[in-house]
């Protein structure tokens, strides 16, 4: 088991003096200015050193609140965070306090920051978090649906193979669905889950979150895909979806069959349907996808139909 506190009372990895420093995560607002917490004001204002992803951004939104960044500020982005990282915990040891954050909401969650807190953790140096907005947990409490057990499955993969077999994998998932979406994709998405998810699945599509034109669409898979075909939703997305029933689960469960098994289940359907074994056995495996999402083999399948004839 693994813990932390700020404050280090952790075995440290390092020596400690008792003047190091510390970093912060900070979220920032992910659309309303005014969700800025009064801590974010006053780190942005007193660290040491800002790693911001766009310094840009931080300026903007540092002259939105008011606030004089006092401190040294350093791009901190997906491409250079591993590369960075090591420098800005050499300064946190030496007594500094190194400010993280991203574009909008909380660093880590599809933003940078993970490689300063895993540094962190093995350096034993102390790391902490001042919280804020975040879509996800925004969106989940806005959709309607179960917050008990959720999970955050990050954006869906890009490529439309690649999605179906994610969603596959997801299919007998019980817990709420969190997905963050882009508008340019959104279409085809809604395209794919209604193909594995089926019509009937409770959904919502949150857009907007916390600025003027914000909008929850809730309704059924089948009817949210219907709503983006006739007015397609600008803006950043988050797709909440209810996890599968038990009854659901069970039958994802179940319809997962061994190589032998689609064997022998591809042999009744050529002989039922009039059919060549190898189309036979490309229905078969299509329908019954691994329990990881992904299809089996055809070759083995054709295999396990040639060892059972001998
Ligand atoms: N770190 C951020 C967080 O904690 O929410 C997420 C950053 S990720 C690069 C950006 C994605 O988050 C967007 O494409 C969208 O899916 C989601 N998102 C961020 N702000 C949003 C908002 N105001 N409304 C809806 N979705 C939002």
């Amino acid at each position: 088991m693994e813990s932390s506190e700020s404050q280090s009372t952790q075995e440290p990895a390092e020596y400690h003096d008792g003047t190091q420093g510390s970093v912060v995560l900070a979220a920032t607002p992910i659309g309303n200015v005014a969700d800025a917490s009064a801590r974010l004001i006053d780190l942005l204002g007193h660290a040491d050193i800002v790693a911001a992803e766009d310094t840009r951004r931080l300026y903007d939104l540092a002259n939105r609140l008011g606030v004089h960044v006092g401190g040294r500020v350093i791009a901190y982005h997906d491409h250079n965070e591993h590369d960075k990282a090591g420098g800005l915990l050499d300064e946190v040891r030496r007594g500094a306090t190194v400010l993280v954050v991203s574009d909008a909401g909380m660093p880590t969650i599809n933003d940078p920051g993970m490689a300063i807190v895993r540094g962190a953790i093995e350096r034993g140096l102390a790391v902490t978090c001042a919280p804020g907005p975040s879509a996800v947990l925004d969106a989940l409490a806005l959709s309607g649906l179960p917050t008990d057990r959720f999970c955050y499955e990050g954006f869906m993969p890009r490529r439309h193979s690649e999605r179906i077999a994610h969603l596959r994998m997801m299919l007998g998932e019980q817990r709420t669905i969190v997905w963050y979406e882009t508008p340019h994709r959104i279409a085809e998405t809604m395209a794919d889950l209604l193909s594995v998810f089926g019509s009937s699945r409770p959904m919502a599509l949150c857009r907007e979150l916390t600025k003027d034109y914000e909008q929850i669409r809730r309704g059924s898979v089948a009817e949210i895909n219907e709503s983006v075909s006739g007015d397609p939703p600008r803006g950043e997305i988050v797709l909440v979806v209810a996890g599968a029933s038990d009854e659901e689960a069970e039958a994802v469960s179940s319809s997962s069959l061994s190589t032998e098994d689609m064997a022998v289940l591809s042999m009744d359907r050529a002989l039922e349907d009039g059919l060549r074994i190898k189309d036979a056995i490309a229905e078969v495996v299509q329908e019954h996808p691994l329990a990881n999402g992904s299809l089996a083999n055809r070759k083995q399948v054709y295999a396990a139909v040639l060892d059972m004839k001998k």
